[in-house]
C-alpha cells in the first residue's frame, strides 16, 4: 500500500495540484473502509476537518501560505482535548464529556494548516501496553488484526501503520509511543520532556507524560514535531527557550557519532530477533560511518520497578479531580461519600483502579520513603548513569519493545505487559528524548523496531541518524 506521505500532501496541497479536501476526503473513506475491523478510532471530527480543509483550500486560493501541514489529515490520541468534540481518555469517566477548549497542540496544528480527523483509541487514562484496556473495546494490529497493536497509543499507531492517515499523535509516559509504533511498523518520538506542550493533555503522571507523532517515515514525524514543538506559556513545565527544528538535520548523518548499545537491555527478557536487528542497526551505523560500542547503564534494570511507583503515585494524585461533582460521570448515592465511592466504582476499568491503589499505597505516611521516596532516588541514579554515559557517547541504541505484537489475550498478568515497557522508561524518567524507528521484522513477518536515545534537546542528531537507519532499511528491501 503506497498511501502519499504528510510531506507528499503538504506539496501537493500547497502547489494547488490537490485540494485540501480531496485529501480529507480521501482518508476519510479509507477509515470508513478499514476501520471497522481495526477499531483505531473512538470518534471522527468529519465537520471540524471539512471546515479546516475549506479554510485551507481558501487560503492557496487567495496564493497565501496554508502552511507546513497543508491538508494534511491527522488523528489525535483521545486524550488531547478538542473543543466540542468528545475526549474521553477511553474511559466511561469521561464519556459524552466535551472539552470547553483545545490542547496546544490541536491549536498549533491547525494553524499549520493540518485537518484533524477523529480521535483515537488508547488503554484507559493511557495506562496499558496494548490498549485492550480500553472500556470501548480493543484496537487490533493492522499486520495482523489477531494481535495487539501495542499501547497506550495503539489506536495512533494503528492508523497510521493502515495508512488510514499519515500522520497521528500520542503520548508517551513510559513508552506509549514508541513500543506500538514498534509493534506496528512506524516511526514514534518521545520528545524532551519540555518540548511540546502539554495544556489539554489529560494528566496521567505530569513528571513523565509527552506528547510526539507516529508516522511512516522520519521526514514525515520531523515535520509533524517541528510544528508542535516549542514554548508554551500555558504549560508550567514547557522549556523557555527555543526548541531545535528537527527538518533541517534529517541529512546531517552518523558519520564520526559514537553511539553506544545499552548493554542491560541487550540480554534477558529480550527475544532473539530483536536482539538481531537491534545488532543490525548498529552495523548499519557503522556503514555510515559512526563507531559503535556496547555502554553498561546498570541503574536501568532498576527503571521498571522505578516508574511503576512513580507512574501510579502521580497518577492517584491526578486522578483524584473524578469525583463525580465537576465533570465527567455521576453515579448517585445517598450523600456525597457514596456517590464518590458509586461514580468512581462505576466510572474506572481494573487497570485504572489498580494504579490509584498502588499510588496511593506508595504515597501513605509511613511508606512514602520506602515506596515513592526510594523511587525517586532511583530516578536519580539512572539519570547520573545516563549523564556518564554520553560523556562517552553522542546517541544510544536499543531495542524498543522486547518482542513483536502478541495475540490479543495473551497477556492477561499485568506484570506481563509491564514487562513491554522495560526499554523505553528509563528515557521518560530522565526527560530525555527516544525514537523507535522500524527496522525489518521478526521471525514471525512483524515489524520490529529499534530505539534511539539521545541527550536533552538533541533530537536533530537523533532524527539524522534514524535518517540513517530508514535508508540503510530502503537499501535492503
Ligand atoms: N505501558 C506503560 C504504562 O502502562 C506506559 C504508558 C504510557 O506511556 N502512557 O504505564
Amino acid at each position: 500500500m503506497s498511501t502519499p506521505t504528510a510531506i507528499e500532501i503538504a506539496a501537493q496541497v500547497r502547489s494547488g495540484s490537490q485540494s485540501a479536501t480531496a485529501a480529507l476526503e480521501s482518508s476519510l473513506s479509507d477509515i470508513a473502509e478499514r476501520d471497522r475491523e481495526l477499531h483505531s478510532f473512538l470518534h471522527l471530527t468529519e465537520d471540524r476537518a471539512r471546515a479546516q480543509a475549506a479554510a485551507v483550500d481558501a487560503v492557496v486560493a487567495a496564493g497565501n501560505d496554508p502552511g507546513p501541514l497543508a491538508g494534511v489529515p491527522i488523528a489525535l490520541k483521545d486524550n488531547m482535548c478538542t473543543r466540542g468534540a468528545p475526549t474521553t481518555c477511553s474511559s466511561k469517566m469521561l464519556e459524552g464529556w466535551k472539552p470547553p477548549y483545545d490542547a496546544t497542540v490541536v491549536s498549533r496544528l491547525e494553524a499549520a494548516g493540518a485537518l484533524v480527523v477523529g480521535k483515537t483509541n488508547l488503554d484507559e487514562f493511557a495506562m496499558g501496553s496494548s490498549t485492550e484496556n480500553s472500556a470501548f473495546g480493543p484496537t487490533r494490529n493492522p499486520h495482523d488484526p489477531s494481535r495487539v497493536p501495542g499501547g497506550s497509543s495503539g489506536g495512533s499507531a494503528a492508523a497510521v501503520g493502515a495508512g488510514l492517515v499519515p500522520v497521528s499523535l500520542g503520548s508517551d509516559t513510559g513508552g506509549s509511543i514508541r513500543q506500538p509504533a514498534s509493534l506496528c511498523g512506524v516511526v514514534g518520538v518521545k520528545p524532551t520532556y519540555g518540548a511540546v506542550s502539554r495544556y489539554g493533555l489529560i494528566a496521567f503522571a505530569s513528571s513523565l507524560d509527552q506528547i510526539g507523532p507516529f508516522a511512516t517515515t522520519v521526514g514525515d514525524a520531523a515535520l509533524v514535531l517541528d510544528a508542535i514543538s516549542g514554548h508554551d506559556p500555558l504549560d508550567a513545565t514547557s522549556i523557555p527557550a527555543a526548541i531545535p527544528t528537527v527538518s533541517s538535520a534529517l541529512t546531517n548523518g552518523v558519520a564520526g557519532k559514537r553511539i553506544g548499545i545499552i548493554d542491560e537491555l541487550m540480554g534477558e527478557g529480550i527475544d532473539e530477533d530483536v536482539l538481531r536487528q537491534t545488532e543490525l542497526a548498529a552495523e548499519a551505523f557503522r556503514s555510515a560511518g559512526a563507531t559503535v560500542e556496547r555502554v553498561s547503564i546498570p541503574a536501568t534494570i532498576y527503571g521498571l520497578a522505578a516508574y511503576y511507583l512513580i507512574a501510579p503515585a502521580e497518577a492517584s494524585s491526578n486522578l483524584a479531580r473524578y469525583d463525580g461533582v465537576r465533570y465527567g460521570a455521576r453515579v448517585d448515592g445517598g450523600n456525597v461519600e457514596a456517590m464518590n465511592i458509586a461514580t468512581r466504582t462505576a466510572g474506572f476499568g481494573d487497570e485504572v483502579k489498580r494504579r490509584i491503589m498502588l499510588g496511593t499505597y506508595a504515597l501513605s505516611s509511613g511508606y512514602y520513603d520506602a515506596y515513592y521516596g526510594k523511587a525517586q532516588r532511583v530516578r536519580s541514579l539512572i539519570a547520573a548513569e545516563f549523564a556518564t554515559a554520553y560523556e562517552q557517547f553522542d546517541l544510544l541504541l536499543s531495542p524498543t519493545s522486547p518482542s513483536t505484537a502478541f495475540e490479543l489475550g495473551a497477556k492477561s498478568d499485568p506484570m506481563a505487559l509491564y514487562m513491554c515497557d522495560v526499554c523505553t522508561i528509563p528515557s521518560n524518567l530522565v526527560g530525555h528524548p527516544a525514537m523507535s524507528v522500524p527496522f525489518g521484522s521478526g521471525d514471525d513477518g512483524l515489524p520490529i523496531g529499534v530505539q534511539i536515545l539521545a541527550p536533552m534537546l538533541h533530537e536533530p542528531a537523533m532524527f539524522a541518524a534514524a535518517a540513517v537507519l530508514e535508508a540503510a532499511q530502503k537499501g535492503s528491501s
